[in-house]
């Protein structure tokens, strides 16, 4: 019988296990796919994150950048430095992830890759987890499987809108003067973005409202040709994205749901890594206190989750609605603004919420569309 089994190996698993595991709990992680696995995303991460973690997380930053450069429809270029005390950090995913389950197993916690969970039975006191490879027990389960895994539904939580995004990652020299680039307009209600890794680009495109158009690879194939990067070379993925969307429960008998299993991601920069990280942190120290016999605990962990990080989503939520719907204006009137970088960068690091600047950003839009 394990204290915990985390289902899933992504950095919002890994944070949980390697914070139960370092408190002394026996932790075990299951994980369907082999590690290091890839996980579909562009692996910008906050550096605000080391925060909550006392290893140097250096061996896996890719590239370390400041230099953030927009173009609306292919045109009109804008270019800005992040002044944070830190440089956003560009990671690779199946580097990055890996490495924080090496650091979980560091402190203790088992890892059984390869391993999906088929099936979970509520025992009373402690839940019999069925996977691929046999029965295991535990007092506690983490639901950290992600965007499609089926822990939520099985737990009894509903089942909330997901919407796809797609990245294409290409080998390509990337010269010193690269910066993190976004492109709005040239899709519609979205934005599509890219990231230079220490070779490569993570090229992406989501859409954050509506509907998504059939084919996102012409969109990519049109944007990376316009930094002279040829999309034959690269390989397109796809996966679905779980935006936040209202603050549900994260907690149910003996079990939590922490990251995109919860819906703990940004809903205007689909930012998941470092808000999933951190709901693992919370999540740890709520299983923590319920495993000394704190009988709140678990709700105490939706509370905490809803009143800092989910108090500020409704407003990124509203600027979302307006800025994907004229992202002309959103461009004029917000994006040129020299101070909006500096707000995204704060943002990032956890400095100024999006309530902090909701009204004056929206004041700023509705002005632009009255101004035509
Ligand atoms: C195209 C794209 C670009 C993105 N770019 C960024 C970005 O630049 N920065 C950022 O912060 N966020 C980004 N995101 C969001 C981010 O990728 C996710 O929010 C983040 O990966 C969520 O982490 P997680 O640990 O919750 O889940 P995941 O990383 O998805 O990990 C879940 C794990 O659970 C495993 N699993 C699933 N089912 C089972 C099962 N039955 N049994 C065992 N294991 C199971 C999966 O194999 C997987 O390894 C992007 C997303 C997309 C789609």
């Amino acid at each position: 019988m394990y204290d915990v089994i985390v289902v899933g190996a992504g950095p919002a698993g890994a944070s949980t296990a390697y914070h139960l595991a370092k408190q002394g709990h026996s932790v075990l992680i299951l994980e369907k796919e082999s590690l290091p696995r890839y996980k579909p995303c562009s692996g910008a991460v906050s550096p605000s994150v080391a925060e909550f973690f006392d290893f140097d997380f250096a061996p896996v930053i890719a590239r370390e950048m400041r230099r953030v450069r927009y173009t609306y429809k292919l045109g009109d270029p804008i270019e800005a430095e992040l002044t944070t005390t830190d440089p956003i950090w560009m990671v690779q995913r199946e580097v990055f992830d890996h490495f924080l389950v090496q650091q979980a197993q560091g402190q203790g916690a088992q890892l059984k890759d390869a391993t999906a969970v088929t099936a979970i039975a509520n025992q009373g006191d402690y839940w019999q987890v069925s996977t691929t490879d046999g029965t295991l027990d535990a007092a506690y389960l983490v639901a950290a499987d992600g965007a499609t895994g089926p822990m939520a539904q099985w737990l009894g939580f509903p089942d909330l809108a997901l919407r796809t995004a797609s990245v294409l990652e290409v080998p390509a020299p990337v010269g010193d003067d690269c910066a993190i680039n976004f492109e709005f307009g040239l899709v519609k209600q979205g934005c599509a973005w890219n990231f230079p890794k220490a070779e490569s680009y993570s090229i992406g495109v989501a859409t954050f409202l509506g509907k998504a158009p059939a084919d996102y690879r012409k969109v990519l194939e049109k944007y990376s040709q316009s930094f002279g990067v040829s999309p034959g070379a690269g390989q397109v993925y796809s996966h679905p994205l779980k935006l936040w969307d209202g603050n549900h429960p994260l907690h149910s008998h003996r079990a939590v749901l922490v990251g995109e299993a919860g819906a703990i991601v940004d809903p205007l920069s689909a930012e998941g890594i470092r808000p999933g990280m951190v709901s693992g942190v919370r999540a740890a120290e709520a299983i923590h206190a319920a495993l000394a016999g704190d009988a709140d605990a678990l709700a105490n962990y939706t509370a905490t989750m809803h009143a800092t990080w989910g108090e500020d989503m409704p407003w990124a939520k509203r600027i979302a609605g307006l800025f994907f719907r004229v992202p002309g204006i959103g461009y004029r009137v917000g994006i040129k603004r020299p101070t909006a970088t500096q707000r995204l960068g704060q943002i990032l690091a956890g400095e100024v919420r999006y309530a902090d600047i909701a009204s004056r950003v929206m004041k700023r839009m509705s002005g632009g569309l009255l101004s035509g």
